[in-house]
């Protein structure tokens, strides 16, 4: 796409907001305003959407707010570059830039090869852009290493359900069915800020007379809503898991005919489960023995029950066992493939859930195709006319990835887009120096994030409202963002430098830069596969408020609910996970006395790059903090706002203090959206999980000190 110069267009345009999973549809208003000068960029309006069924209208702060970032101020308007290591970033000319970054892609894949040559992608980049970055990783620079920040985000669910159900979709049902549900055990998740809209799900839920039970180690804003809330200790979800099925069994509540009839592996989890009698969780979890008995007996007792969990269970090196452990309770008691019940994982960046489907994950082909599979392999091959044989294998994950950057072996030449690891990656201090080790590092981003100051090249690339594209929200529902204005002048899409890059590097056909045709050919390679997008187009999308996958042909009608009739198993059957309880990767010692926690607030989203540019949710949210219990403050002495220093085996952050007892004494609260010295990941323990790759960002040891004693000391 060549921009135009900025011109008012329609007055009205429908669209999603360009952050969480939850992808909310607004409606953009657009066009000169009385008093505007010509040629001045039209203003932006966030106008209500009442009729997109996901979020009825209703948006948080960051969507109303989101057309501050088209703002030419806060982003980064033409390319950067750097002329030697150490030298000052550089404005510099579009064909300066791309012929730096051919170069330096191709000279490091000649000296040292391919998979000297890394990407690394995001969740919350569009499917159109997840497929072509993957298809330029495999096609262009024959390079395995590939991967992303949604391996941060969400892949323990995944691959807990995969490993049950045979196939992964955040959400199975539409969101529409949680009220409907009798009793919901929300898991490690705080939609009351990371997503408000969907709160209404829940406060259906109640007012429809169903249970709503929230386990988490903070009581946040959505506990409070709760009917229960099992305040756990950091890391113990797959022990109260086990201690729940244990309880359940107990009491006579498994349903023995679902379980004969559509599952399989039952006798070994519950071998598991009778492991973990009610006294020993509560000494695991913290949680006491008669909480834990409600809460089976709730679950246990409704007609209908789900499961959703969060990044609270997920981000831990046990965190696709934890996932499997919830999946096991919802199998034993009938819940899963009905109506009204089952297990979700509420995901969590804007195409979170499509961003792994179409090929930017290390081990992944288009349409959930795994890249082992030789059949998918020639499928995929087939449609982007190679040789099947010449397709890279599977290749690191995203933080063996960056802690290999710049060493004998690694990548030494990476491409990112779409990502902040400066600030988001777990260990933060020691990736930003793998970062700095790289012989070239080039960010393509709409604003100069922290990672972006580490580059040799920077490219900046249009957003959300500036052109058309997909995203697939938690519900595996697609839906279509839509241009509502041009982006401004020195700035391109993704798409477009893909394709010009590819054609640098002797690949000269292949890469489409309109968003309809990259969908039209992610179709064909999905086709067949399990995230089979074959029959979803821009305009059905447009027609029928988004298209669940899987939807094989174009009369086809989408899939809302998966497993009614079978699991996607070789059997049909669901899989109970073999699990028991094991200790985090780093638990409390004496020299790190408490355990650290991270999360997100209402008025930040993700690394900050964006939203600390907003300058209404900077006065929401101005900066990290530390929250710790007043008998923990009392005993350390330190005073609400004081600045205190938490540390941990990896780094140091300092922050204020934020007294609370919605806090647990043994336990500290801080955000992740900040860079500097508040940085919650320079903390945090890059210890992964066996399974799915993801970093124990959830619990880390630390100890506390009163800032000002430990610099006096
Ligand atoms: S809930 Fe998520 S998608 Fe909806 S407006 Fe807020 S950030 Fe945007």
């Amino acid at each position: 796409m060549t921009p135009t110069s900025p011109a008012a267009t329609t007055a009205a345009t429908d669209t999603h907001c360009p952050y969480c999973s939850l992808q909310c549809g607004m409606r953009l208003s657009t066009g000169a305003a009385p008093g505007t000068a010509p040629g001045a960029v039209p203003p932006v309006e966030v106008l209500e959407r009442p009729d997109f069924p996901v979020n009825r209208g209703a948006l948080c702060g960051k969507g109303r707010s989101a057309t501050a970032l088209l703002d030419r101020a806060a982003r980064l308007t033409g390319p950067l570059l750097r002329d030697r290591p150490g030298a000052p970033l550089r404005s510099a000319s579009w064909p300066e830039a791309l012929d730096r970054v051919a170069a330096g892609l191709a000279g490091t894949r000649a000296e040292h090869g391919p998979d000297a040559v890394g990407v690394f992608g995001g969740g919350g980049l569009t499917n159109e852009k997840a497929y072509l970055l993957g298809k330029f990783a495999r096609v262009v620079l024959g390079t395995a290493n590939i991967d992303y920040n949604g391996r941060f985000c969400m892949s323990s669910a995944a691959a807990a359900h995969r490993r049950a159900f045979g196939l992964d979709r955040g959400l199975p049902f539409p969101l529409e069915d949680i009220p409907r549900t009798g009793c919901l055990i929300l898991v490690g998740g705080n939609p009351a800020e990371t997503m408000p809209p969907a709160v209404r799900y829940l406060r259906e839920l109640r007012e429809n007379g169903g249970t709503l039970i929230v386990v988490d180690p903070r009581r946040t804003r959505t506990a409070e809503l709760a009917d229960l809330h099992l305040r756990v200790r950091p890391g113990g979800d797959l022990a109260l898991a086990l201690g729940l099925l244990h309880l359940v069994i107990a009491d006579g509540l498994v349903d023995r005919a679902f379980v004969d009839r559509r599952t399989t592996g039952f006798e070994r989890a519950r071998e598991s489960a009778m492991a973990h009698w009610p006294d020993r969780v509560e000494r695991i979890t913290g949680v006491p023995a008669h909480r834990l008995r409600e809460a089976a007996r709730l679950f246990g007792e409704a007609r209908t029950g789900m499961v959703l969990t969060a990044r609270g269970p997920e981000q831990q090196s046990k965190g696709t066992d934890t996932v499997g452990a919830w999946i096991n309770l919802c199998l034993a008691t009938g819940n899963a493939g009905r109506p009204y019940s089952g297990y979700g994982c509420l995901t969590g960046q804007g195409n979170g859930q499509g961003g792994r489907e179409h090929g930017q994950k290390a081990d992944q082909l288009p349409g959930y195709r795994s890249i082992e599979d030789p059949a998918a392999r020639a499928h995929v091959a087939a449609v982007w006319g190679v040789d099947p044989a010449g397709l890279p294998g599977p290749g690191r994950s995203a933080y063996e990835l960056l802690d290999g950057l710049g060493r004998p072996g690694g990548v030494r030449a990476l491409l990112l887009a779409g990502s902040n690891p400066a600030v988001s990656a777990p260990n933060a201090g020691h990736v930003t120096e793998r970062l700095r080790a790289l012989d070239l590092l080039v960010v393509a981003d709409v604003v100069l994030s922290e990672t972006a100051r580490l580059a040799d090249v920077v490219l900046p690339v249009t957003q959300w409202a500036e052109e058309d594209g997909t995203t697939t929200n938690l519900e595996g529902r697609v839906i279509l963002r839509r241009r509502a204005l041009d982006p401004p002048e020195g700035v391109r899409s993704e798409l477009w430098l893909l394709r010009e890059l590819a054609a640098r590097l002797g690949v000269p056909e292949g890469f489409p830069v309109e968003p309809e045709q990259a969908f039209d050919e992610l179709r064909r390679a999905s086709a067949g596969g399990d995230a089979d997008y074959a029959g979803i187009s821009y305009r059905r999308i447009a027609a029928e408020d988004g298209v669940f996958w899987p939807c094989p042909a174009p009369d086809h009608p989408g899939t809302p609910r998966l497993f009614l009739d079978r699991f996607a198993t070789p059997d049909g059957r669901a899989r109970f996970a073999d699990v028991t309880h094991r200790p985090a990767g780093e638990e409390p010692c004496a020299q790190y006395p408490l355990y650290l926690t991270t999360g997100r607030v209402l008025a930040q989203y993700q690394s900050g790059a964006q939203t600390r540019r907003v300058a209404e949710l900077n006065a929401a949210a101005p900066g990290p903090f530390v929250e710790l219990h007043p008998r923990l403050a009392e005993r350390l002495g330190i005073a609400d706002g004081e600045p205190v220093a938490v540390t941990s085996r990896r780094g140091r952050a300092v922050a204020p203090a934020r007294i609370t007892d919605a806090i647990r004494p043994d336990t500290v609260f801080m955000p992740f959206h900040w860079a500097g010295a508040g940085r919650a990941n320079s903390l945090t323990n890059p210890a992964l999980d066996p399974v799915s790759r993801m970093p124990e960002f959830k619990l880390c040891a630390v100890r506390v000190d009163r800032a000002t004693t430990e610099a006096a000391g």
